[in-house]
């Protein structure tokens, strides 16, 4: 059974940033701002130290809480690693994979962001999986190459007969954390060609449900624009997730003529 309502799908990603009782603080402060959205759903994905004390608190909120990211086995000598059964036993429902840090200062392969998402698949961990062209790929007309070619790794040899089970995240590289933000048109543009794979890859039912997220420099000035565009489902900020008052304005974007 498929649908094609997609209900926006707002995340923060504090990367390594904010103490533990700085979020406990943060998320209260969220909660007083926002109240209980229905319309659209609200995530966090705080450093792994972070997860299980705020587990309770998030939930009390009715946010949704997501790691930055996770290795593809259960258990094993893989030392600084975290699982996706340890993630799901603090309560995660999410899992940030592949975003472009990962891949790019970590150097984290396509092949391995493929096993990370299969994995989380595999655990009912849903993953949100990021993929992007970097400036010069952009400059050089290869971006849909680019991302045909990420999609195919990190969705490699998956079933997904359910769209709430999968997020995609837009993110190009030269907007992450640059100030520079894609115009809502080439977002737009982007997220039409991914969900056009999708549809493809999947079926059109299954990528018409498929959450497709922007990130790269969405702050509460640009957001509205962004999230005026038909393939644009959420947004995936990380600078101006930090403060409570600016990730709230940029949950409550204003519709401009879109309903969730
Ligand atoms: C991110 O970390 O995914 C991100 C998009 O960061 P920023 O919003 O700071 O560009």
């Amino acid at each position: 059974m498929t649908t094609s309502v997609r209900i926006p799908l707002m995340a923060a990603n504090w990367k390594m940033h904010l103490s533990i009782a700085e979020g406990v603080a943060f998320i209260a402060k969220l909660h007083e701002l926002l109240g209980n959205p229905q319309d659209r759903e609200v995530l966090i994905a705080p450093p792994f130290t972070h997860l299980w004390p705020l587990r309770e608190p998030m939930a009390a909120a009715g946010f949704s809480l997501a790691a930055q990211n996770c290795h593809w086995e259960t258990q094993g000598a893989f030392t600084g690693e975290v699982s996706l059964t340890m993630i799901a036993e603090t309560g995660c429902r999410y899992v940030i994979v592949g975003h472009s840090e990962r891949r790019h200062i970590f150097g984290e392969s396509d092949a391995w962001i493929g096993r990370k998402t299969a994995a989380a698949l595999s655990r009912g961990v849903v993953p949100i999986v990021c993929i992007g062209e970097k400036i010069e790929e952009r400059e050089a007309g290869l971006t849909e190459e680019v991302l045909r070619r990420q999609l195919t790794a990190g969705l490699e040899g998956l079933r997904v007969d359910t769209p709430e089970k999968l997020v995609i995240a837009y993110e190009p590289v030269w907007a992450i954390g640059t100030g520079r933000t894609a115009t809502p048109g080439q977002a737009q543009d982007a997220h039409a060609f991914v969900r056009g794979w999708l549809a493809q890859r999947f079926d059109k039912a299954v990528a018409n449900g498929i959450r497709i997220l922007y990130g790269g420099s969405v702050k509460p000035d640009n957001v509205d624009d962004l999230m005026a565009q038909p393939d644009i489902d959420g947004a995936l900020v990380g600078g101006a997730s930090l403060q409570a008052d600016s990730f709230a304005r940029i949950v409550q974007y204003k519709k401009s003529g879109k309903s969730p």
